[in-house]
C-alpha cells in the first residue's frame, strides 16, 4: 500500500534524484523485509523474497554495482533469517522450505543477470547510435551529448570556440575517383581535425564532408590551430589534393550555460565558413558583427 504515493509523487514530480531514488530502495528493501519477517508462517512466505528480484533489477538499470551488491547482501541476509525462522517453527514443511530456497536461489542469482545482459546489448547499441561509422567521429547526437558533458566542468566564465569546416568542391573528388575513394577522403580529413583538435574538444561530422569542432580555448589559439589544420588539410602528396574552407566563432559564455549558445555559434561559424569559400576557398575565416551580419541568401 505504501507504494501507491511513491508511484503518485514519481509520475507527477518525474523522474528523482539519485538520493530520492536511493531513499526508495532502502525504503522498499526494508519493508519488504520487515513483511516477510513477521508473517505468521515462514514457510509459506520463503517464496515471496522473490520480490527482492523487482527491486534487484531497478538497481541493475538505474543505480551502480555498489548499491546492487549492497541490495543482494540484504536480501540474502533476510532469506537466510527466513529460511531458519522456516526450519525452525515449521519442521513439518522442511522438504516445501528447501525446495522454495532453491527455487529462490535460482531467480534471485538469474534475474538481474539478464537484466543486466540486456542492458549491456542496450547500452551498445545506444553508443553505436552516436557516432558516424564512416569516419568513427561523432555524429550530432553524440556531439549533443558531450556539449551537456563540456557544461559539467565547473570553470566560470570561458572563451567558447566553434569550428566549421567544409571540403571545397568534394563533388569533384568523388566524380574524379569514384565515391569509395571519396569516403577515404571524409576519413582521412576527419582524423585530421581529430589529430589537430584532440579531447576535451568535441568534433563532429556534421554531415557530408562538412564537420565541426567545439572547443573551450582562447580564441587565438583556436584561430591558430585553424590555420594549421587547413594546412594539413592540403597535402599535395594526397592521392587527390584538397582545399577546405574554414569558419571560426567564438564567444564568452558562463560554462554552465553552453548549451544554449552553441546553436548561436555554429550558425555565426558557418556564416564565416561560406565566406571563406565565396573568398575562393582554402581559408580561414572569423566571424565577427560584420559576418553576422551576412545575409543567408548571399551563399553561393
Ligand atoms: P563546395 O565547394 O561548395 O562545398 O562544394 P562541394 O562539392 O564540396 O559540396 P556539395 O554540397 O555541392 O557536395 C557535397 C558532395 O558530398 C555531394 C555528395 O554526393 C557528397 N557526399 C556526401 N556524403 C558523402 C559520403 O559519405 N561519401 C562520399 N563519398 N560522398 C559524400
Ligand atoms: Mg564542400
Ligand atoms: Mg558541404
Amino acid at each position: 500500500m505504501t507504494t501507491v504515493p511513491v508511484g503518485v509523487a514519481w509520475l507527477i514530480g518525474g523522474w528523482p534524484s539519485w538520493r530520492i531514488s536511493f531513499a526508495f530502495v532502502l525504503y522498499a528493501d526494508v519493508v519488504l523485509a520487515a513483511v516477510l519477517l513477521t508473517f505468521d508462517s515462514p514457510s509459506v512466505v520463503v517464496p515471496l523474497a522473490a520480490l527482492f528480484t523487482v527491486m534487484g533489477s531497478y538497481v541493475v538499470g538505474f543505480h551502480g554495482p555498489k548499491l546492487f551488491t549492497a541490495h543482494h547482501i540484504f536480501a540474502f541476509v533476510t532469506v537466510a533469517a527466513l529460511y531458519t525462522s522456516a526450519m525452525v517453527n515449521d519442521p513439518a514443511q522442511r522438504l516445501q522450505t528447501n525446495l522454495y530456497l532453491v527455487m529462490l536461489i535460482l531467480v534471485m542469482f538469474s534475474a538481474p543477470l539478464i537484466c543486466h545482459s540486456f542492458l549491456m546489448l542496450l547500452r551498445r547499441d545506444a553508443t553505436g547510435a552516436f557516432y558516424d561509422p564512416l569516419t568513427g567521429m561523432q555524429n550530432r547526437r553524440g556531439f549533443d551529448a558531450s556539449i551537456g558533458n563540456l557544461q559539467l566542468r565547473p570553470a566560470p566564465d570561458a572563451t567558447l570556440s566553434v569550428v566549421v569546416i567544409d571540403i571545397d568542391n568534394f563533388k569533384a573528388v568523388n566524380d574524379r575517383f569514384g565515391h569509395q575513394h571519396g569516403d577515404i577522403v571524409i576519413r582521412l580529413t576527419a582524423s585530421r581535425i581529430l589529430d589537430m583538435f584532440p579531447a576535451p574538444a568535441v568534433a563532429v561530422r556534421l554531415g557530408g564532408e562538412e564537420f565541426a569542432v567545439v572547443c573551450l580555448e582562447n580564441s587565438e589559439a583556436v584561430k591558430e590551430r585553424s590555420e594549421l589544420l587547413r594546412i594539413l588539410l592540403c597535402n599535395e602528396t594526397d592521392r587527390s589534393p584538397l582545399t577546405a574552407s574554414i569558419g571560426v566563432a567564438h564567444a564568452v559564455v558562463d560554462s554552465r550555460n553552453i548549451m544554449d549558445r552553441i546553436d548561436n555559434l555554429l550558425g555565426r561559424a558557418d556564416k564565416a565558413m561560406y565566406q571563406a569559400k565565396r573568398l575562393g576557398g582554402d581559408r580561414v575565416a572569423v566571424s565577427d558583427e560584420s559576418t553576422e551580419d551576412v545575409p543567408i541568401d548571399d551563399r553561393p
